[in-house]
This record gives structure tokens, sequence and C-alpha cells, in this order.
């Protein structure tokens, strides 16, 4: 890629990098010498608030994405994984296509913003499913209707039984909300499936700590429980997972008490742990708890024109403590990372200010048209906090396109019920030929590299 002169590149378009590149986009990516990059291996953001409603049914996968191409004008964008940075020559490597070329990309300023992924603790990883992509929670939905059809066809009860406990290991966000999504929607199309629906899915929620949503006031971690029970799902707290090798779930309990037989389970959800991205982890930064450090500017110190913000950076609060890693923060640190990369391009230091936001408010989904709510320093729960979770990430969601289709597929789900169509299954993923296509692509490119005659 020939430089056209200073040029900012942003690894990266998760809501930390897409914010960035939006705020540029307004700025200095309107000056003909300036060049800004976005490089991403995915091209889309992905609006994690709603992937609870993926797994579940109630949204299709394509409303919860936003496509960066569309989004963008002036901001270039690369459809590429970033494998390495060399901090002293100042320049990114990227793979791209199906035979993963390699090219050097110069930078006088780099945005890191390539987020976090799930941690699964290396023994249970075969076995267990994330909730962190949209690819999980397709596979999820997929996965759970799976379940259904097999469950039905069995003629032993025991491993009936085996196939229809689901357990969700981690009682934070992304737990409750996975759980109480799930557990609404195995019941409403359990009755499709006359076996299934005479035994009831047992559904189990298992966390460590002695109470669910530890973001939120513990008063609302009760509610949590109490109503995640009522719904029929068992909460375990204080209990860890052991073991899980797809057939038999081992649980530890606290040490007051005996530690509970295993479950017999087909399914485990992981959302018990997340670290940062294999890039940030490959990077010789320095780090805290896995995550760059960076000052409140969100420059990396030592290191000039390098900055990092959104889950894979630790921001300094306030009080010292890094700001936590949630959608909220990451946007506002991408627009603010990127009025300071416009400051200091422009060489306009005193224009750098630090990253400071007071959250206005946090929502969890629990189920049932249920949510729990903090908003302004009051709490909310129920029917009403639900509705005003709806309505906040409407409004969050970016594009007009995306919020019209959510709200029209949310709308539709109060007149139809969700439905069983399982269009992922493991026969069609084997004979869906796309390896073969992938590596008919592979021999093409190489082919095309190859010296001609
Ligand atoms: C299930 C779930 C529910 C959540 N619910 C909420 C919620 O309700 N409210 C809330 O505020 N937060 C929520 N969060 C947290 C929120 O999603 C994260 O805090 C947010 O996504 C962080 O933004 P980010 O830009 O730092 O990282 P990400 O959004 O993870 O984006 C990182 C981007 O970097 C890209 N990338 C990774 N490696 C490379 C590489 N080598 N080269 C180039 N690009 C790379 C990735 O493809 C990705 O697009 C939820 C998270 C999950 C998993």
């Amino acid at each position: 890629m020939s430089r056209t002169g200073r040029r900012i590149v942003i690894l990266g378009a998760g809501f930390a990098g897409l914010y960035a590149a939006l705020e540029l986009e307004r700025t200095v990516a309107r000056d003909p010498g300036v060049e800004v990059l976005l490089i991403d291996p995915q091209n889309f953001l992905l609006f994690t608030p709603m992937l609870h409603e993926v797994a579940s049914g109630s949204l299709d996968p394509s409303s919860i994405v936003v496509p960066i191409r569309e989004t963008l004008r002036r901001v270039q964008f690369l459809n590429a994984h970033t494998t390495a940075v060399d901090f002293a020559a100042r320049t990114v490597t990227v793979t791209y296509g199906a035979d993963r070329r390699a090219r050097t990309i110069a930078f006088d300023h780099l945005l890191i913003a390539a987020g976090s992924q799930t941690r699964f603790p290396p023994a249970l990883r075969p076995h267990v499913h994330g909730m962190k992509t949209i690819h999980d929670a397709l596979v999820l939905r997929n996965w759970l209707i799976g379940l259904l059809e097999r469950a039905e066809i069995e003629e032993d009860p025991a491993r009936r039984r085996a196939l229809l406990t689901i357990a969700v290991a981690g009682g934070g966000f992304s737990g409750v909300e996975t759980i109480g999504a799930i557990n609404d929607f195995v019941h409403e199309v359990a009755r499709h499936y006359p076996r299934v629906s005479a035994e009831s899915p047992r559904l189990v929620l298992i966390e460590s700590n002695d109470r669910l949503l530890p973001e939120f006031e513990p008063a609302l971690g009760e509610y949590t429980a109490a109503r995640l029970r009522d719904a029929g799902i068992e909460v375990r707290l204080r209990t860890k997972v052991a073991a899980f090798d797809g057939r038999s779930l081992a649980l530890d309990a606290a040490s007051d008490a005996a530690s509970p037989m295993p479950l017999a389970a087909r399914t485990l959800i992981w959302t018990a742990g997340v670290g940062p991205s294999p890039l940030i982890e490959s990077l010789s930064l320095a780090k805290e708890r896995g995550r760059i450090a960076v000052d409140d500017t969100m420059a990396v110190p030592g290191h000039e024109g390098v900055w990092a913000c959104g889950d894979g950076a630790a921001v300094p609060g306030p009080y010292g403590k890094p700001y936590p890693t949630t959608a909220q923060h990451a946007m506002r640190q991408g627009v603010q990372a990127a009025r300071n990369i416009a400051a200091a391009a422009r060489g306009q230091a005193a224009q750098i200010r630090p990253f400071r936001y007071e959250m206005l408010g946090q929502f969890a989904a629990i189920g049932r048209h249920r949510a729990v709510a903090t908003l302004f320093g009051r709490t909310f729960s129920g029917f009403i906090a639900w509705l005003m979770w709806r309505g906040a990430y409407l409004s969050m969601l970016p594009r007009v396109d995306r919020k019209v289709r959510v709200f029209l597929q949310w709308t539709l789900e109060m007149l139809f019920a969700r439905d069983t169509v399982q269009l992922l299954t493991a026969e069609n993923m084997r004979t869906g030929r796309i390896e073969e296509l992938m590596d008919s692509a592979r021999a093409a490119e190489s082919a095309d590299q190859a010296p001609q005659p």
C-alpha cells in the first residue's frame, strides 16, 4: 500500500475500533494528507448485548451485525487479520485471503482495539460452547434444536434426561442473559416434541460466587436468582465446574458443603472467563491482568503514537482501577482515543484529554420478559426494566436499518411463536463442501502467485 502522508491504523472494528473510526471519519479523515485504515478479519461489528436473542431464536443473526463498509465513507477498511506489530519499525503485518498472504503496513499512529475472547479452561475446551461470537450464538441455537430432536427419538429415559440437561457456567451478565433466554426458548418450542414436553428440559446455572450479577447491587442479584428459580432454572451458587467431558458434569461446591453428584449432561455453555485477544497476548507491551497498560489518555507509555482502548486495554479510572470491560465504555473510549490521536496528528498536544466516563446505567435481561436495571442511581426490576432494556439497546444499536429490523422481529415475536428450523446440522456441515471450496481457492491463489512461464 502506497503512503499518501500520515497514516492512522486501527486494529479491530468492534465497539472501540469502529467508534474511533467513525470519529476520525468526521475529523482528520477529511484531510487528503491523512489516511485512516481500519483492519479486522470480520467485516461487521457484532452488537453483543443482543447476542442471547440470536441463540434463543428471537432475532436473526444479520439483524445484530453492523456492516463496516456501509457505515464508513472516508476511512478505508481492510478485511484482514493482524498477526504482528513491529513497534520499532512502526509497521503491522496482516494476512488475508484463502492462502493467508501477508502484507506489511506502516503507521504513524496505531490504535489497538482488538478486544477480548472467551477463555476456556484447556481441558474443557473441546466440549463446551462459547457465547461471544455470532458463530457461537448460531451454533448454540442449532445445537439446542438438535438436542430436542435427538431427545425426542431417544428410547432410553436416562439418556433422554442427559440430552435435556443444559448447564451454563458463569452468573455474570452473559451467563444470566443466556440461560434466561434459552430457558424461554426450549420451553416454548418443547410443545412440538411430545416426549420432551412430558419430561421438561432441565437448566442449571453454575456460579462460583455467592450471588449472581456482581456488577449490580446485591438485591438485584437476589431478585435475579429468585426469578430464574421461579422459571424452573436450578441456580447453584458457590459452585464451580470441576470437569466436563461432554457426558458428565462434575461440580465442586464451596468447602463447607459436600460436592454434589456429577450431572449427566450433554451441554455446557461457558461464560465464566474472558481474556484479551490472541493479538494482544502476543504483543510485547506492559500489561495489567493481560490488558495493555495505558495512561488515562489511552496512550501506551514508551511508544509514541501507539494507543489502546476497549476490552483489551486497562484504561485507568478516576480511582486508579481500570474501567470495566463493557460496550458502553469501549465505544466512548474509542471516540476519545480518536480525538486524542487527531490532536496528536495535528500537533495539538494541549487538546489531548484523559478518558472520563461515569456510567449512567446498566441492564441485564433475565428471561420471561423481565430484566434488572440501574439508571441514574435508581434500581428497576421486572417488566418495566425489560422495556427499558429493549429501549436502551435499540437506541444504541447502530444504523437505522438494523434498528428497524430488530423492532420488526420483536413485534413479530409477539404475534408468532419461535420455530424449530435447524439449518446447521452435523450432516449438512460435513456435506456443505466449504472445506473443498476453500482448498480450491487456496490452490487458485497459490497458482496466481507462481511465476508465469
Ligand atoms: C454475550 C455478551 C453480552 C454482552 N452484553 C453487554 C451489554 O449488555 N452491555 C455492555 O455494555 N457490554 C456487553 N458486553 C461486553 C461488550 O461486548 C464488550 O465490552 C465490547 O465488545 C468491547 O469492545 P471492544 O471493541 O474492546 O472489543 P470487541 O467488540 O470484542 O471487538 C474487537 C474486534 O477486534 C477484532 N480483532 C481481534 N483480533 C484481531 C486481529 N488480530 N486483527 C484485527 N482485528 C482483530 C475482532 O474481530 C473484533 O471485531 C457483552 C459481551 C458478551 C460476550
